[in-house]
């Protein structure tokens, strides 16, 4: 029998409308990228939508034909989302980090058919054009007074486009399951993948989030994501504000630690949300500058490991209270929070920490499992890891034009690529990537537990650690660190400080001072480049032994 209430499809454009109606004065704020913090509202986000749609419409886009978007985070993106979704058709974020050709190439294989571009992207696109046959109009997202003179064809000023509708527009409805989103992931090894997220999931992924124990968002509350809305889906974000109508913090393009914290000051944030790197960037400066935070809560820490350090910066130096996240692209993003349950609040601050170092439990929605290479399930015991497997209503079950095949096992669990173990309460901890992990003598030597305790030493800025060839062990942990500015530890000070807070024989065999840790476009430590980079080194041992 089946129940009988009202279907009610879960679809995008009922978040805005419903934002608008009940927290239509709410502000959404830009550091815009013409320069001058800009004000909306959730009112204005709906009717700027409103006419995207229509103009969308009028343009020729129809249901399921994807558009670029090419821009930092300001309410003129997140309007294009809700216009974009609301005629059926597809937002495609593509991430300015890419490599050119990477960017020529998901937008050729997305097929998008129009693309939004901020400013600073415009002669990024001039050069490209030629090669993106598909791209039928470029919208600049400035006004009449900043737009440049520029050789894309069909150029077109977002302000002066939107001015020509009169919002007069009614949202398209279809089934909840339809494609909303697109985004790839990096692709560090073979093409990027497309993963395309549906009304639903990205609804009920917003809703999960939303939750006092997931990000904890309330319409007394305010929100600045440093997460781009081109970094997977922003995190949820761009739905899970307007959906509970906290006020919306967009900052622009510029995000070092003296911009985002000025922001985080002037717009009176509460909960603001980061990869390490960026959070990096802020402490930074706020340590330097002698700075305080006075109304920042909580801050998300997700997209890379948070070492201790960074966690206990936060919370000892700023009276925040710091949660872990870890996700992926996949997974819309978010499969675990590190916020505490009941069962482990009563910790003391030592022990509080070693949980908030982890990656967190997962929330309503995602099912978690850690198997064996034969996918037997291992045991909770916080010790025992093997590879993380997930399944929910918010993962992909497929890529974008079948790309990689069947990614789910035979009990549709997709495997995320990462090495993990769960203790007893839950709390999973990621313990590497998988094509990252050191295999010595067998065993696996975990680089990201490494990397963290190096980074607790006073003088480390950045940390990483890959395998170096051992004749006897196959590989052992190379230690590369880049030190704060006017800082001078040496080799022997960093492996002393070490010393006695690991295993034995998870000591790095050596460590090697560079200037710059390179990175992935998602801020997370490239190690297929680092490798690259040491791909002629030798462990000192290994030489003498030659
Ligand atoms: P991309 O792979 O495109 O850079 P994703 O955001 O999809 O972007 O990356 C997902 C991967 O990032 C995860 O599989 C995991 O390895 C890593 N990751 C994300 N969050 C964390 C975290 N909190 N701790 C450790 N690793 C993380």
């Amino acid at each position: 029998m089946m129940g009988l209430m009202q279907q009610w499809p879960l679809l995008i454009h009922k978040v805005i409308d419903y934002a608008a109606l009940q927290h239509g004065t709410q502000e959404v704020v830009s550091r815009s990228v013409e320069g001058p913090i800009t004000r909306s509202t959730y009112a204005k986000v709906r009717q700027n939508a409103l006419k995207l749609a229509q103009l969308l419409k009028k343009d020729g886009i129809a249901p399921g034909d994807r558009v670029a978007t090419l821009a930092w985070n300001t309410a003129r993106h997140l309007e294009t989302w809700y216009g974009i979704t609301g005629v059926g058709a597809i937002y495609h974020t593509v991430n300015p980090r890419l490599f050119p050709e990477q960017i020529t190439w998901i937008i050729n294989h997305a097929e998008d058919k129009l693309i939004f571009v901020d400013l600073t992207f415009v002669p990024l696109l001039e050069k490209l054009q030629p090669q993106l046959p598909g791209l039928k109009r470029y919208v600049i997202l400035t006004d009449a007074a900043h737009l440049p003179s520029t050789s894309l064809p069909n150029a077109t000023c977002y302000e002066d486009w939107l001015a020509g509708a009169d919002g007069d527009f009614v949202w398209d409805s279809f089934d909840e399951s339809t494609a909303a989103g697109l985004c790839y992931t990096s692709g560090t090894t073979g093409h990027p993948k497309g993963v395309l997220y549906s009304h639903r999931s990205n609804l009920l992924h917003a809703m999960a989030n939303s939750l006092p124990d997931a990000v904890g968002l309330s319409s007394t509350g305010t929100i600045l994501p440093v997460v781009p809305l081109f970094h997977a889906n922003s995190w949820s974000v761009a739905f899970a504000a307007p959906m509970v109508g906290a006020k919306l913090v967009m900052p622009g393009p510029k995000l070092d630690g003296a911009s985002v914290y000025e922001l985080l000051e002037t717009e009176r944030v509460t909960i603001t949300a980061g990869v390490p790197t960026v959070w990096l960037m802020l402490l930074d400066y706020m340590q330097r500058e002698n700075k305080t935070l006075s109304t920042v809560k909580r801050v998300m820490i997700g997209g890379a490991a948070a070492p201790r350090s960074m966690i206990e910066a936060f919370e000892r130096g700023f009276g925040v209270n710091v949660f872990h996240a870890w996700g992926m692209t996949e997974m819309s993003p978010v499969g675990s929070l590190g916020t505490l349950k009941s069962s482990v609040t009563g910790l003391i601050e030592n022990e509080m920490f070693d949980v908030k170092a982890k990656q967190g439990y997962a929330p309503f929605g995602v099912e978690m499992r850690i198997t064996d290479d034969s996918n037997n399930q291992l045991p909770w015991d916080g010790k025992t890891f093997g590879h993380l497997k997930v399944r929910g209503m918010a993962v992909a079950s497929a890529y974008f034009k079948g790309d990689g095949g069947d990614i789910l096992d035979e009990d549709g669990f997709f495997d995320t690529g990462d090495v993990a173990h769960i203790d007893p309460q839950g709390y999973m901890q990621i313990t590497d990537r998988a094509k990252d992990v050191i295999k010595s003598g067998g065993e696996w030597i975990s680089t990201i537990d490494i990397e963290n305790l190096a980074v607790g030493h006073p003088d480390v800025r950045e940390a990483a650690v890959i395998g170096a060839k051992h004749p006897k062990w196959d590989e052992r942990p190379l230690l590369v660190i880049v030190l704060k500015a006017g800082k001078t530890a040496n080799r022997q000070d960093i492996l002393d400080y070490m010393r006695d807070k690991i295993a034995k024989w998870w000591m790095p065999d050596d460590v090697q001072f560079i200037d710059e840790i390179p990175h992935t476009a998602t801020g997370k430590i490239n190690k297929i480049r680092l490798r690259e980079q040491f791909k002629d080194y030798t462990l000192p041992e290994v030489t003498k032994a030659e």
